[in-house]
This record gives C-alpha cells, sequence and structure tokens, in this order.
C-alpha cells in the first residue's frame, strides 16, 4: 500500500503535469464566481454530465441568474431549456427549484457551510456536499467521485469497492492539508490520463510509484 510519503510526491508530480490542463468545471465555477450556491448548481448540473457540456451551460446560465430568486423567478420549463443538453435536465431543472425554495424557506437564503445540513438538501449527496464545502467555500472535504474512487484504488492508496468507502478511507489516511485539492487533481487525472479503460501509463509521471492495482491494458 501507498504510504504518505508516497502519495504526498504523487501529489507533486500530478500538480506539476496538470499545469496545462483545464480544472474540473465544478472547480472553475468556483474559482471564477467565487459563490457557494453557484457551485452546488454546478454540481447538480455536472452529475452524469461530461465537463465539456456543464461548462458552456454554466457559463450561459449563470450570465443570466445568479440568486435564489433570480432561479425561483425562472419557471422551470424555461430552466429546462436553458441547461439542456445537460443529463437529465428536466429532473435537474425540477430539483433546482425544489433546492432554491428549501434555502429560502428553511436556510434563510443562505447555502448550509455544513456536511449534515447540505444532506438534508434533496438531491444532494455526499459527492456534491463535500464539493460546496470545498470549492464553494474553501473548507475542508473529502469528494469523492468514479476518477477519485479508481484512482486512489490504482496507485494502492486505499483498497476500497465503491465511492462511499473511499471517501472514508480517505478521511483516515490523507493528510488534511490535501483534502481541498485532492479531488480536481484526481478528476483531471481521470479525465485525461489515468482513463477507465487503458490509462496512458506510459507518459504518466507517477507510474514509478504507482502500484496500478486493477490495471490489466495500458497504454
Ligand atoms: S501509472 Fe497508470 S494507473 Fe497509475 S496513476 Fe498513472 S495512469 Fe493511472
Amino acid at each position: 500500500m501507498l504510504d504518505n510519503k508516497k502519495i504526498a510526491e504523487v501529489i507533486k508530480r500530478l500538480k506539476v503535469a496538470m499545469r496545462h490542463l483545464p480544472d474540473p468545471s465544478v472547480t472553475l465555477v468556483g474559482k471564477k464566481f467565487k459563490s457557494p450556491f453557484l457551485v452546488l448548481i454546478s454540481c447538480l448540473l455536472s452529475l452524469r454530465t461530461k465537463d465539456t457540456t456543464t461548462l458552456p451551460v454554466c457559463e450561459k446560465l449563470f450570465a443570466g441568474i445568479k440568486t435564489i430568486d433570480g432561479f425561483l423567478n425562472t419557471p422551470v420549463k424555461e430552466l429546462e431549456k436553458l441547461i439542456y443538453p445537460v443529463g437529465f435536465y428536466k429532473t435537474k431543472a425540477r430539483r433546482i427549484h425544489e433546492i432554491c425554495y428549501d434555502l429560502k424557506h428553511r436556510f434563510d437564503g443562505k447555502v448550509p457551510d455544513d456536511l449534515d445540513q447540505l444532506l438534508t438538501l434533496k438531491g444532494v449527496g455526499r459527492k456534491t456536499a463535500n464539493l460546496v464545502l470545498t470549492e464553494g467555500f474553501g473548507k475542508l472535504g473529502v469528494c469523492v467521485d468514479t476518477h477519485v474512487h479508481r484512482i486512489s484504488n490504482r496507485l494502492g492508496y486505499v483498497k476500497t469497492k465503491n465511492p462511499h468507502e473511499t471517501e472514508f478511507a480517505l478521511r483516515k489516511k490523507l493528510p488534511t492539508r490535501y483534502w481541498i485539492e485532492y479531488n480536481a487533481l484526481l478528476v483531471t487525472w481521470g479525465q485525461n490520463v489515468c482513463k477507465p479503460i487503458s490509462p496512458l501509463c506510459s507518459m504518466c509521471p507517477v507510474n514509478r510509484i504507482c502500484e496500478r492495482h486493477n490495471v490489466d491494458v495500458s497504454r
């Protein structure tokens, strides 16, 4: 198993290698708009949708609507059109309205900066809640999506069966100074190099450290 000295080296090398690669869409929204609310909306839009689709939709949408009331004043049917072609756009338009209503009436118009409270919002799971904390508030959280789960296991840093287990394994093992950046690093790495099928190990700067668990085919 990879120890914390080795994961520190992995993170250092990935940060250098990633300088020329774009951040994930939610990270970009966080940096550009500095709004936990818009990070939350972009997280919802990004679920089961590629970043190349999510980002242009967010840019266009947030140019016109930036507030809870702005979304509530936009009819669901209109919102559907605005967020098309993100995946499940009809369900997401309805869900965004429900969440905005909840934020306005239960949370005084503010996105809570607490994991347990975020999880009480309909349609908000651990991945979204953790990402709102890290990218929206700059607070500690461990957001594990399919890329983070897959790469953490390939590296040999954790040995887990699903993203839920990975989150709790990382919470125990990963030093807190890496919690905020770990998600964006591994998501970008997973989209570009350590792909689900046939990762590009021959050009990977951590291929001498990585234990390459469950990697049968690589390039
Ligand atoms: S060496 Fe291969 S499996 Fe390991 S992190 Fe790099 S691309 Fe992924």
